[in-house]
């Protein structure tokens, strides 16, 4: 997708702070955080919505989630807690169309959310 940001930040077209790569995905920080440690694990594949997962995806977005509990353990949030979040089209706050996995830690967090 040629027009898409998160293609253009995985393909190094546009700047972003990349604290994971890996040959499925990469993480990076959100460019305007929510929570002291706020990072985006996003597949390199375009995918542009939950919507549109198959069951090829399946082992991919099982890695994401892996990963993002990793990254969080290694800043020292797994027994603390932190929150991972996809948003799904326009009621849920999706402004990025190329599938995203918010991770959020470092405060307290309220339920439910917004
Ligand atoms: P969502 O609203 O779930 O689609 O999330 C999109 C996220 O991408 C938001 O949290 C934005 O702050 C973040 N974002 C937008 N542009 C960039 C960028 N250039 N680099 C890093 N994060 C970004
Ligand atoms: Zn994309």
């Amino acid at each position: 997708m040629s027009d898409c940001l998160f293609c253009k930040i995985v393909k190094r077209q546009i700047p972003a702070k990349v604290v994971h790569e890996d040959d499925k995905m990469i993480a990076i920080e959100d460019v305007n955080p929510q929570a002291p440690l706020h990072l985006l694990v996003i597949p390199k594949a375009h995918i542009a919505t939950l919507n549109d997962l198959t069951g090829e995806h399946d082992a991919l977005v099982g890695e994401m989630m892996r990963r993002a509990a990793a990254i969080a353990r290694q800043h020292g949030y797994a027994d603390r807690g932190f929150r991972t979040v996809f948003n799904t089209n326009r009621e849920s706050g999706q402004t990025v169309f190329h599938i995203h996995l918010h991770l959020l830690a470092g405060r307290p967090m309220t339920w439910p959310p917004g």
